[in-house]
């Protein structure tokens, strides 16, 4: 048994400075972390909200892929569908989303079997576009229930052993590589 969200809340507690805040992670001395760290602070810790706030498709809020399944798909087959709706600035980003609202708990053995086939299929296609060191795949779905699995290009030469700076990210040849490869 983990602990419960009071418990967690009374360790993070404890863990905590006189203003309330954690200190930084780990990750933040990473060589891929994008910020230099002087001046960064975390944001003051809070109360657990249980039961959790329903998200966007959950209890009484609608779907906004279940309203229109078709918005921004680059590619689909009758389970799945991918949209090219992903951050602006990457070489390519993508959404892998199933056709009916399911969170990933909610799959059969055969969508989950095809998330697995497509999780790899995507991480070969995009690397062969060149110019990609690594596809990162994300899952969280805090914000929503539909499950979308993200599929993010990391470009070639910004790995953890190269400074990430976020100017390089929004720069025009960036943002040019990322109109042609969505589509
Ligand atoms: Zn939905």
């Amino acid at each position: 048994m983990t602990d419960t969200p009071e418990q967690f809340a009374a360790r993070a507690w404890a863990g905590a400075g006189a203003d309330g805040r954690l200190p930084l992670p780990a990750q933040t001395m990473w060589g891929v972390f994008p910020f230099e760290v002087e001046g960064l602070r975390a944001v003051p810790l809070q109360d657990p909200v249980v039961p959790e706030p329903p998200r966007s498709g959950e209890g009484n809020r609608p779907c906004g892929r279940c309203a229109d399944v078709e918005r921004d798909v680059v590619w689909s087959d009758d389970r799945w569908v991918l949209t090219g709706a992903g951050p602006r600035g990457l070489p390519f980003g993508a959404l892998l989303m199933p056709r009916a609202h399911q969170d990933l708990g909610d799959l059969d053995d055969r969508h989950a079997a095809d998330l697995g086939r497509l999780t790899v299929r995507m991480d070969r296609a995009v690397r062969s576009m060149g110019g990609i060191g690594r596809v990162h795949v994300n899952k969280w779905g805090d914000g929503g229930a539909h499950l979308h699995v993200f599929f993010l290009a990391r470009p070639e030469g910004f790995g953890a052993a190269a400074r990430l700076q976020p100017a390089a990210l929004g720069g025009p040849a960036a943002a040019g590589a990322a109109g042609g490869a969505r589509r």
